[in-house]
């Protein structure tokens, strides 16, 4: 199944908790449109390739579409409209006034000059167009992206309207528009959630132990996080691979010899492990942080985790989802447990259209704040009508966009 599929599938089950309308899970569980176009691209060697980008607008029922770009070779439309659907459903379960969005471009980031990247993302600016704007549609970074890229993106869009339009891309650098505390909101939240539900969950927070998937941005801030609580991070892995320490890993010798190697991989006095093992470690708390699908019905019963936190989108398969429920490992899903992400995004977004700075304090309160409430709801909409933390997060963010749409009179 592809991404778009799992998550109908989940919306579908969440149409049904919810008792939603047949009409509003129509209307809920299509695109309002998708965008392809073909960007021209210079290379440093003066010879020409075509990229392809996309954009997909989910729903904008409750405000601005909203999400993120993705620079990988794996992009296409249906992960895209996946993903697109998922930032609905997260903007509307942490209640901010986003509608949900996602696009990227084919491309492996790392196979282009800096020259090339800026020239790339500025053609996705002109070939997108108008489609995109402050109260249209707003992009963000995602896997593959970076903040310089976004600075470029609102510097491009700018140059193409004629005025200065910080607000039309969120997750800028601090110099050019961004947000303080954009940069750790991510992750931060990740752990702000674990915290706000850790009393209901069956482990103990004095011995818990972590591993993490993925040591991107999101994946390292999420490791500091547990680290900085005091819980034992075990094992993390990046695309070269995994290691493992029983006795815990020290972050900081960890990112001075990533920082040297490039990999995580060959740590002193750590085991070089695959990223396929980390997932099956003996560990109290498993956080894939990395890209979709990554748990499926062939691993998940080997998973030993007591919890899975969802720190990338879409990393358990719908399959995989009832083999984990069954063996009573609880995952605390993408649109919740990331959602910080997106939180500051919006809080750069009101800072930009009001042209006035938070301080990182002020930002990081906010966020603390959006994301206990957010999982406190889920949890209980999960007691209340007897069902996982995932269809819970679902279901209350399919009532909130179908309220939406009764508002504005796409639904009777
Ligand atoms: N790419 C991030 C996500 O998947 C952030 C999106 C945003 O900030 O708009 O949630």
């Amino acid at each position: 199944m592809s991404l778009i599929d799992e998550v109908c599938a989940r919306m579908r089950e969440a149409a049904r908790v919810a008792k939603l309308d047949p009409d509003a899970f129509a209307l809920l569980s299509k695109a309002e449109r998708e965008l392809d176009v073909e960007i021209p691209l210079h290379l440093d060697d003066g010879s020409l390739r075509m990229f392809e980008g996309y954009r997909v607008q989910w729903n904008d029922a409750r405000g601005p579409f909203k999400g993120g770009l993705r620079y990988h070779p794996k992009v296409d439309m249906h992960e895209v409209e996946g993903l697109a659907a998922l930032m609905m459903v997260k903007c509307a379960v942490v209640g901010i006034a986003f509608g949900g969005a996602k696009g990227g471009i084919r491309v492996d980031p790392k196979s282009l000059s800096k020259d090339e990247l800026e020239r790339l993302t500025r053609g996705l600016v002109r070939a997108l167009g108008d489609d995109v704007g402050p109260t249209k549609d707003v992009p963000a970074p995602d896997v593959g992206t970076t903040a310089e890229m976004m600075d470029w993106f609102a510097d491009e869009y700018g140059k193409m309207v004629g005025r200065l339009e910080p607000a039309v891309v969120t997750g800028k650098t601090i110099g050019h528009g961004g947000s303080e505390g954009r940069d750790v909101a991510t992750g931060a939240g990740v752990f702000i959630v674990y915290d706000a539900l850790k009393r209901h969950l069956a482990i103990d927070p004095e011995t818990a132990t972590v591993a993490v998937q993925g040591y991107g941005n999101v994946g390292r801030e999420v490791a500091r996080q547990f680290d900085h609580h005091g819980y034992k991070v075990i094992a993390v892995s990046d695309s070269h691979g995994g290691i493992h320490r029983e006795e815990g890993l020290d972050l900081a010798a960890l990112a001075a010899h990533k920082e040297a190697t490039g990999s995580v991989r060959d740590f002193p006095g750590a085991q070089n492990i695959t990223q396929q093992e980390l997932l099956t470690l003996p560990c109290g708390i498993l956080v894939p942080s990395a890209l979709e699908s990554q748990i499926t019905a062939s691993n998940a019963v080997y998973v030993e985790a007591k919890v899975v936190l969802e720190a990338a989108n879409g990393p358990i398969t719908a399959e995989a989802d009832m083999l984990l429920a069954k063996d009573g490992v609880v995952v605390v899903p993408d649109v919740l447990a990331n959602a910080g992400g997106v939180v500051v995004s919006g809080f750069e977004w009101t800072q930009n259209r009001e042209n006035v700075r938070w301080s990182r304090e002020e930002v990081l309160d906010r966020l603390a704040a959006t994301m206990k409430t957010a999982a406190e709801d889920v949890w209980s909409y999960s007691q209340k009508h007897a069902t996982t933390l995932r269809i819970a997060a679902y279901a209350l963010a399919l009532e909130r966009v179908t309220a939406a749409e009764k508002e504005r009179g796409r639904l009777r």
